[in-house]
């Protein structure tokens, strides 16, 4: 088990524009903010996403895009650092028009309509190194027993 331990620095409320790509207005706002470590979350409507899955076997995602409105049902994610950047990690699920829902890792959505409550942690820095077994950039951070 690897913990790191933070208290809440501030909290964010944020109505995202129509239009704007919901990962990378969380880039762009971790950037502008200076948020190096934060949770997030988000509802609302996007135009068009792509989500994905990740092959565990492959290390590679399967990626595919929903073309039509949906609801978002629930985003969830974090924000930490990667190579001296913002990393968002976002998950999604999204709901068709007869309640229907799909859901993955967001690459991209198209903003109809979001708002978006960020969760800005004091304390270490969460960094993201890449992790050879399991194929993706993870948390680099200490095990403690
Ligand atoms: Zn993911």
């Amino acid at each position: 088990m690897a913990v790191v331990e933070y208290t809440l620095r501030r909290q964010l409320m944020i109505r995202v524009h129509h239009g704007s790509d919901l990962v990378k207005f969380l880039f762009d706002t971790a950037k502008n903010k200076g948020l190096g470590t934060a949770s997030l979350t988000a509802i609302g409507a996007l135009q068009n996403a792509r989500i994905g899955y990740y092959d565990q076997s492959g290390h590679e995602y399967k990626e595919w895009n929903v073309e039509s409105p949906h609801e978002i049902v629930s985003c969830t994610g974090n924000i930490s650092m990667k190579d001296g950047e913002p990393f968002v990690h976002a998950h999604v699920v999204l709901a068709d028009r007869d309640g229907s829902t799909k859901g993955g890792h967001l690459f991209k959505g198209t903003v109809f309509a979001a708002e978006v409550h960020l969760w800005e942690l004091a304390g270490p820095t969460l960094e993201r190194e890449y992790d050879s077994v399991i194929g993706l950039s993870l948390w680099e951070v200490a095990d403690v027993s």
